[in-house]
């Protein structure tokens, strides 16, 4: 675990890493231009695996074996609400992004094939299903970590610099992407579901307004301040109908 956390402080001690750029992401790295500027990727990639909430809970354990500066890498807001993770508050959006969850894995159970779990040629964007499959768990979770951090601090809701503020404005992207892309799919649906879907996403992103309302203004390190620049980004390529969703946000 030593060495492990003497690699974690080294890799954390690159200058081109933009700080906690993975905190408001839409973690979906294969089609992320920021991954040479990302800790938590690299530090995925140096375990060989794993998930972006193993950087939290080692950033908390190497903070606490040393004074060297890795507590600036720790938001107290994420931590608590990873500590809350399991917990069901009973918050009405909490409720609706849950709702979204459990309405969208039926729908996408009930098409004809399976959409594919993570991106299988990252040269090529991401088709409509794959992005409503990849994000309506991400949604939930992002509105649960929103929620938690304003249930620790009411006053976090109504920041331009929080936690949950950020979290909120994730949300958003990923709540927007999603009905675009369940635009994409009504067409060619049997039923309303994708139509009904969005106006639950309609909801949510409304409501998600009301309760976060700097959330739309939030500055995303690295995506938009300070932003790392279009030509110093890996981007691949966009599909004319998926580029608005992808458009310099993620
Ligand atoms: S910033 Fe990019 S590379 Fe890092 S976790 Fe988010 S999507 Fe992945």
């Amino acid at each position: 675990m030593a060495a492990d956390l003497a690699r974690l402080r080294t890799l954390s001690a690159d200058p081109a890493l933009v700080p906690q750029v993975y905190d408001y992401c839409d973690q979906w790295c294969e089609y992320c231009g920021l991954t040479d500027r990302c800790l938590a990727l690299r530090w995925v990639q140096a375990r060989g695996g794993g998930e972006l909430a193993d950087l939290y809970r080692d950033l908390a354990a190497a903070a606490r074996a040393s004074d060297n500066g890795l507590h600036a890498s720790l938001n107290p807001a994420i931590m608590a609400a990873l500590a809350a993770a399991g917990t069901h508050f009973g918050d009405p959006l909490e409720g609706l992004a849950r709702e979204y969850a459990a309405r969208t894995h039926m729908f996408l159970r009930s098409l004809d094939q399976e959409p594919p779990a993570t991106a299988d040629d990252e040269s090529r964007p991401p088709g409509a299903r794959a992005v409503v499959a990849r994000y309506h768990l991400l949604l939930a979770a992002k509105i649960f970590r929103a929620v938690a951090a304003a249930a620790i601090d009411p006053a976090a809701s109504s920041s331009a610099t929080s936690d949950a503020t950020g979290t909120a404005k994730a949300a958003l992207l990923v709540a927007g992407r999603s009905r675009l892309a369940l635009a994409d799919m009504a067409p060619a649906a049997r039923d309303s579901r994708p139509a009904d879907l969005i106006a639950l996403l309609q909801r949510i992103e409304a409501e998600l307004v009301r309760r976060f309302p700097l959330a739309p203004s939030f500055e995303r390190p690295g995506f938009d301040a300070p932003r790392v620049s279009a030509a110093e980004r890996r981007r691949p390529a966009m599909s004319p109908s998926l580029v608005s969703i992808y458009r310099e946000t993620a």
